[in-house]
């Protein structure tokens, strides 16, 4: 999955996803990116996530609205991201060692956030002319 999130100088939030599903889809597998809520949610009032990695675990967890609603709460899109991928860590018997899962945040004030389950996940971020890569996982915390 490419994700995207962009907030421009009025403070407007917007996002975008493409995917191509997962390698070796059962026929008529729907991923977590065309889903709203799961694989991309942007509430203009509060800001912005976009996933990647196994969509199953993203739908079951309602994981991009669960970022943004985080952040409604009152958490820095870092925090809300490290929940996000917590619960599904944390969730007994989980088989996380076997799967990918990332999540990239933005909110209002403009502030950013990602996390993901394994290493070499990485986002980057362009702001004011420059470009940063961000990395930051589970395994390297
Ligand atoms: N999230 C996608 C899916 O499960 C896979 C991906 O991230 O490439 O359909």
């Amino acid at each position: 999955t490419i994700g995207m999130l962009a907030i421009d100088k009025n403070g407007d939030i917007s996002g975008a996803c493409t995917t191509s599903g997962l390698a070796y889809k059962m026929h008529g597998r729907v991923g977590d990116s065309p889903i709203i809520g799961s694989g991309l949610f942007v509430d203009n009032e509060i800001g912005a996530c976009v996933a990647t990695g196994l969509g199953e675990e993203v739908v079951k967890t309602v994981g991009s609205f669960l970022v943004v609603e985080l952040m409604r709460q009152g958490k820095t899109p870092q925090e809300a991201c490290e929940e996000a991928i917590s619960r599904i860590v944390n969730k007994p018997n989980s088989n996380y060692k076997d799967f990918q899962v990332g999540y990239i945040a933005v909110n209002k004030q403009g502030e950013t956030g990602s996390y993901s389950i394994h290493q070499w996940f990485s986002m980057t971020k362009y702001q004011d002319g420059v470009n940063e890569q961000i990395q930051s996982d589970f395994f390297n915390k």
